[in-house]
């Protein structure tokens, strides 16, 4: 799906309220009658047809009159647009660049923020390919209304909040993952990693056997080390493992990119390996004034990149492996968690052997040694905390002990909506199957995206009036939510 924020350099305090307040007839209504509308967005009667005119010719709301009486949707590029706005406001972010990756369940890009230092956007689209176990709920899931559309927003809501919130955790007991910045809506902002996806890394041919053997050690470390934690990724593969080989590291942040690259108040960049892409620079302010973008060229470069960087017998610089993508995690007192802790341990065992020929084959039982599930989990007696052991990481810094119940890590939850999204995950990363790639090359396109469509009503010109009040953040604001706000 197309991320199109130039629109926002066009809009109006009106239009944003009225999107925001669709999204809030949303939450009780399929459809939201345009009287409703106009009541929560307080817009007088007459500037109304005008704004929703606009919001339609841009495709941010959708019209629908077959219930007998005019409605109105958020399309998947309202509620982006939505989402973009309330980061904007925040000063998470001020420029949208090129898509650096597509998974299933979502669109990456590159991004800046008003400094002009790059970052990375997730946007969530749960709802793009098939999922039976979710369909055939769908009386539970849709709460027996007809609203299939308005469900996979809210749910992809509901996954990036659970991303950003189980990447904080993580990150704060000094996980290798991204740096979580904020969340809106189904948007979670990130640091850039360094680096790429571990099945490129390994198509290029790039990674001597060493370093190879590095990353198969530290991508079970991190399995195990989950599971002394009470959690289990699921979905631990190759295209989840980002893999540096340069092996630079950031002093300050280990998991952020160093140096960064900067970003001109054109949009261009004028800095590192992004340097030939372009980024929509979203409002209409472009000065130096703390709302646009600054001239990167500048000494603005606050983290120092360690230059000597650690090295394997062999010379080779150590490899960073950060892990990324956590939504579909679980925790050990899931009913399946066993089963999809050792899905995860064999799938990294398969990739080793199989395609990096740097571990030996994997119906070699001694090399689960000290990763088995009896040997990490805490229900199985294995220990918790998240350190000692093999798999055990930096046991000073996993002294809290559990991270599962703090963050109701599925399996823990009764809320029905973190049910949903628990159902929903579980049939697509939850079955256990012999001969099982684990990865996401593929896409099915198939089933419930909501898609945006409708173009009637007649065609307006938008005034280019300044308006730099606070729009109204109906929904959410709260950079800092947990898991538990739910
Ligand atoms: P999905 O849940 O859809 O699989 P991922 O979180 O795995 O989404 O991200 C998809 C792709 O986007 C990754 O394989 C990677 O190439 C890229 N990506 C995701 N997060 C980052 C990041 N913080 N820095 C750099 N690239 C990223
Ligand atoms: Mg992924």
């Amino acid at each position: 799906m197309k991320l199109d924020p130039t629109v926002m350099r066009t809009m109006c305090k009106e239009d944003y309220r009225v999107l925001a307040a669709v999204e809030l007839g949303m939450k009780t209504h399929d459809l939201v009658p345009a009287q409703l509308c106009m009541q929560i967005a307080k817009l007088r009667h007459g500037g109304a047809n005008k704004v929703m005119s606009g919001l339609l010719r841009d495709k941010l709301l959708s019209h629908d009159r077959s219930k007998g009486y005019d409605g109105y949707r958020l399309t998947n590029s309202g509620y982006d647009i939505l989402a973009l706005r309330n980061l904007f406001q925040r000063g998470v972010v001020a420029a949208i660049g090129d898509k650096i990756g597509i998974g299933k369940e979502s669109d990456v890009y590159i991004a800046a923020n008003k400094e002009g230092k790059q970052l990375v956007l997730k946007i969530h689209r749960l709802g793009r390919t098939s999922f039976r176990a979710v369909r055939n709920k769908r009386d539970y899931l849709m709460k027996g209304k007809d609203n299939q559309a308005t469900s996979w927003l809210f749910m992809s809501r509901l996954s990036a909040l659970k991303e950003f919130a189980f990447m904080k955790a993580l990150h704060d007991v000094g996980y290798p993952t991204p740096a979580p910045l904020a969340h809106s809506r189904h948007i979670v902002a990130m640091s850039l990693v360094r680096g790429s996806p571990l099945y490129q890394v390994r198509a290029r041919n790039e990674v001597s056997v060493q370093q190879a053997e590095s990353i198969y050690e530290q991508s079970v470390t991190l399995a195990a080390r989950l599971a002394r934690h009470g959690l289990v990724h699921c979905d631990l593969n190759e295209f989840n493992l980002m893999v540096d080989l340069s092996g630079i590291q950031n002093k300050l942040n280990p998991s952020e990119d160093v140096g960064g690259h900067y970003v001109r108040s054109s949009g261009a960049v004028v800095r590192g390996p992004g340097a030939l892409s372009h980024h929509a620079v979203l409002g209409r302010d472009t000065g130096p004034d703390g709302t646009s973008l600054v001239d990167g060229t500048g000494e603005v470069v606050t983290e120092e990149p360690v230059a000597a960087t650690e090295r394997l017998a062999n010379g080779d610089p150590v490899p960073i492996v950060t892990l990324i993508d956590f939504p579909q995690m679980v925790s050990t007192k899931h009913p399946n968690a066993k089963e999809l802790y050792e899905r995860d341990v064999e799938c990294l065992i398969k990739f080793f052997s199989n395609k990096l020929n740097c571990v030996s084959g994997d119906g070699d039982d001694d090399m689960r040694e000290g990763w088995r599930w009896e040997d990490v989990a805490p229900e199985a007696g294995g220990g918790g905390g998240g350190g000692g052991g093999k798999g055990g990481g930096d046991a000073a810094k996993d002294a809290e002990g559990r991270l599962d119940g703090e963050l109701r890590a599925s399996g823990f939850s009764e809320d029905s909506s973190r049910r949903d999204l628990e159902l929903y995950y579980f049939d697509k990363y939850g079955k256990v199957e012999e001969g099982e790639e684990g990865g996401e090359g593929e896409e099915e396109e198939e089933g419930g995206g909501d898609e945006d469509e409708d173009e009637d009503e007649d065609e307006d010109e938008d005034e280019d009036e300044e308006e730099e009040e606070e729009a109204p953040d109906l929904v959410e604001t709260d950079a800092s939510a947990t898991f538990q706000d739910l």
